[in-house]
């Protein structure tokens, strides 16, 4: 089943054409590696998918419905481009997390309390016992968890990540993608992860969308690797660097 369409997408924000006729679609448990070049229109094209910028053509579609109609947003989580909180930043924990519930239909929130969903994620993420400490507080990796717990809250079936991981440290990192890996193979849940360390996304991604201002490549790794015209794209040498640890 198809999670998300995107059908002959263009955008320009004032002359330069930054999207030009990009089409793809995402189907249930997918894990996309979305990657491209500084400036390739990754972070514009998750804009338009969350409905935050308008193309000038093309539609998205998500869970069937076009995004312009679409009402169902505690389906989809989103992780944005890294905000780093100022110590005084005055909210704590619980209080981010909570941010992220959307509030769904009556009858699903009588059978789970908001109190209890808060929680849930707070302990997937391992925040549960900073739940009162302010978000300034904490370390780089602690946030990013909270920022997680935050986008996971409403238990989405498409989570959408932008360049999660770029303030981490290594071993942060690992385990940063080991959760997303259980989302994905335990739960079910769709990942598209916005990254530009096209090197190592092969490790956890099942799917490579490379993206350069149009959908240069759109599949599976083991597909890229073999490309010829991947390998006319990034040369013999780029291809290897890409192909090569992803073992
Ligand atoms: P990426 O996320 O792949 O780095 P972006 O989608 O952020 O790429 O940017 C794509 C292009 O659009 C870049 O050339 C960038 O300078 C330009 N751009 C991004 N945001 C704006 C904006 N608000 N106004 C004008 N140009 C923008």
């Amino acid at each position: 089943m198809k999670i998300l369409s995107v059908e002959g997408l263009s955008f320009r924000y004032n002359s330069a054409e930054v999207l030009s006729d990009v089409s793809f679609s995402v189907n249930v448990g997918d894990y996309i590696g979305l990657v491209g070049p500084n400036g390739s229109g990754k972070t514009t094209l998750i804009k338009i998918i969350f409905g935050l910028i308008k193309p000038q053509k093309g539609s998205i579609f998500l869970f069937g419905a076009n995004s312009w109609n679409f009402k169902d947003w505690y389906r989809v989580g989103y992780l944005p481009q890294r905000t780093l909180f100022n110590p005084y930043f005055p909210a704590t924990v619980k209080e981010i997390v909570s941010l992220g519930l959307f509030s769904k239909k009556e009858s699903e929130v009588i059978n789970k309390s908001k109190e209890t969903m808060i929680d849930k994620a707070m302990r997937l993420m391992d925040v549960l016992d900073i739940k009162n400490k302010l978000i300034g507080e904490l370390s780089g990796g602690q946030q990013q968890r909270v920022l997680v717990a935050r986008a996971i809250v409403n238990e989405p079936e498409l989570l959408i990540l932008d360049e999660p991981t770029t303030a981490l440290d290594p071993e942060v990192r690992e385990n940063f993608f080991h959760i997303l890996r259980e989302f994905n193979q335990d739960k079910n849940v769709t990942i598209i992860l916005v990254t530009h360390d096209i090197g190592s996304i092969g490790k956890y991604a099942s799917r490579l969308l490379y993206l350069d201002k149009k959908v240069i490549f759109y599949g599976s790794f083991e597909e890229f690797c073999l490309s010829e015209n991947m390998t006319d794209y990034f040369g013999e040498f780029g291809q290897h660097l890409i192909c090569h640890r992803h073992d």
